[in-house]
């Protein structure tokens, strides 16, 4: 993309509006616009990033098995009758009337309307285990919509239901989401945390939610800092292996971490003094076991093995897709701007012309931007008539990980600059090496082969 052919209103000013760094932020540099309390326009450079977050949740939730589909925004009222939640739900819950006079919402999560559907199509245990997920807006009429993407009411969201025969059949399926969440979060270039959570109004035994550590969060914390010291790192996953996934579940969750709504004063004063700690999260993911909850009411049953009609095991799982931005930001900035990680920048490198117009320094850009993009990545050129400064002060604020700057004076000498966002260093190098060092790097990056990121190109060429 060219600079001087985008769109990306950036902003000189602090916004007064925003109270935390990543919604500053996500407005200064052009991603978002709002329309209404907490309801957003998601302006090119923040669909672009939101785009590449959903491409790796499809590309994660489709390694483990679950299965893309997508369900409407609005949903009839008597699916909700029928599970008790229509009145449950509260004020959170946006209610319409269409002009028939019937009774709508527009959907807060789909528990219901997946029921439903299971309920048609499915009848016995042998079309199990199945996981079936969409990702699609939501919406809560939150109390008080704020810090931007973070708490929208209008917001993003990849929720997943799982339909097995049995109670342990079921609780696979929860423990393969906490291991496909943990790559997910990974790739994308942050710690996330499964907590011990509390079950909230969709219910449940067995639940854990994925926290972001970070000042500005909404939640209060408590874990053993030896939680921070674990990765998931390019780990070989069968995600049909029962024992492996436990494995993997409880080397994340022994030790102890959770939300204030289950902390437990005597089990926490077991960790030793020096690694107790408490601080702020930010909620980006949970995950839920709730067995027959909905699947009773709702006659979400399967004949089982012995002929005997019974209601599926259920469980529900969300990531915040939308709400992830404002996480990454608020873990990957410096006073300059943002820091994407590479998993999930809108743009793979910068190009910056020290002078636009003069013949070698506008050659040797073009060049640049088409050895870039044949290998498969997507360059942004700054290629406005600007001061230097200007172009670096724009880079640094939208935060692309790479910047490649040319200039007359390197030219001569054959070469450009490489720098790093997030180090600030630069290194000279050819414009054959430089492109070669950048490719090389996404190549190699979270365990994603080149070829297979090629692949999940799909998810984002229309961008
Ligand atoms: P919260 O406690 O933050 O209100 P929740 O527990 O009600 O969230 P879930 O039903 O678990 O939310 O939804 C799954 C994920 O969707 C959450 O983990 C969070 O990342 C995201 N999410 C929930 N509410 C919002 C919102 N108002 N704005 C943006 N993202 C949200
Ligand atoms: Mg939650």
């Amino acid at each position: 993309m060219r600079l001087t052919r985008y769109f990306m209103p950036v902003l000189r000013e602090n916004p007064a509006e925003a109270q935390i760094v990543s919604h500053r932020l996500m407005l200064r540099a052009g991603m978002i616009k709002q329309n209404a309390a907490g309801i957003y326009s998601w302006l090119p450079l923040g669909f672009r990033v939101l785009r590449r977050i959903e491409a790796i949740v499809h590309e994660e939730q489709q390694r483990a098995g679950h299965i893309p589909m997508l369900m409407p925004t609005v949903q009839p009222a008597d699916l909700w009758r029928e599970s008790g939640r229509y009145d449950d739900y509260g004020e959170e819950m946006l209610r319409i009337t269409d002009r028939q006079g019937r009774d709508m919402l527009y959907g807060p999560t789909n528990e219901e309307m997946i029921s439903d559907i299971f309920r048609s199509h499915v009848g016995s245990y042998k079309d199990l285990p199945l996981t079936l997920y969409h990702i699609q807006w939501k919406f809560r009429d939150e109390m008080r919509p704020r810090f931007g993407v973070m708490r929208g009411r209008e917001f993003y969201m990849k929720d997943g239901y799982n339909f097995d025969l049995t109670k342990e059949d079921a609780l696979h399926a929860y423990n393969r989401h906490l291991v496909s969440y943990l790559r997910t979060y990974e790739r994308m270039g942050l710690q996330a945390i499964p907590m011990r959570a509390d079950g909230g109004p969709i219910g449940g035994d067995y639940t854990h939610e994925f926290l972001v550590l970070a000042e500005t969060g909404e939640s209060e914390v408590f874990y053993d800092s030896m939680v921070t010291d674990l990765t998931f790192g390019d780990r070989d996953i069968d995600y049909d292996d029962v024992a492996q996934c436990r494995s993997i579940l409880e080397e994340f969750t022994n030790l102890y971490a959770r939300t204030d709504e289950t902390h437990d004063v005597a089990v926490f004063e077991g960790v030793p003094e020096e690694r107790r700690r408490s601080a702020r999260g930010i909620e980006v993911g949970q995950i839920f076991y709730f067995g027959t909850k909905y699947s009773e009411p709702m006659g979400a049953t399967v004949q089982g093995p012995d002929g005997k009609s019974v209601p599926v095991h259920m469980g529900s799982h969300g990531i915040g897709v939308s709400r992830l931005l404002g996480a990454i930001i608020e873990a990957s900035h410096d006073d300059k701007g943002i820091i994407w990680p590479e998993g999930v920048t809108p743009f793979h490198c910068g190009i910056v012309n020290l002078k636009q117009g003069d013949n070698d320094a506008d050659a040797a850009c073009e060049a640049l931007y088409a050895a870039l993009t044949a290998e498969g990545l997507d360059p942004l050129y700054d290629d406005r008539d600007e001061r230097a400064g200007g172009k670096f002060a724009t880079m640094d604020l939208i935060g692309l990980p790479w910047r490649i700057t040319v200039g007359p004076r390197g030219l001569k000498n054959g070469v450009v600059e490489l720098t790093s966002r997030r180090t600030g260093e630069s290194e000279e190098l050819t414009p054959d090496e430089a492109v070669k060092k950048v490719a090389g790097i996404y190549g190699g990056h979270g365990g994603t082969k080149h070829v297979e990121m090629m692949k999940q190109r799909a998810f984002h060429t229309y961008i």
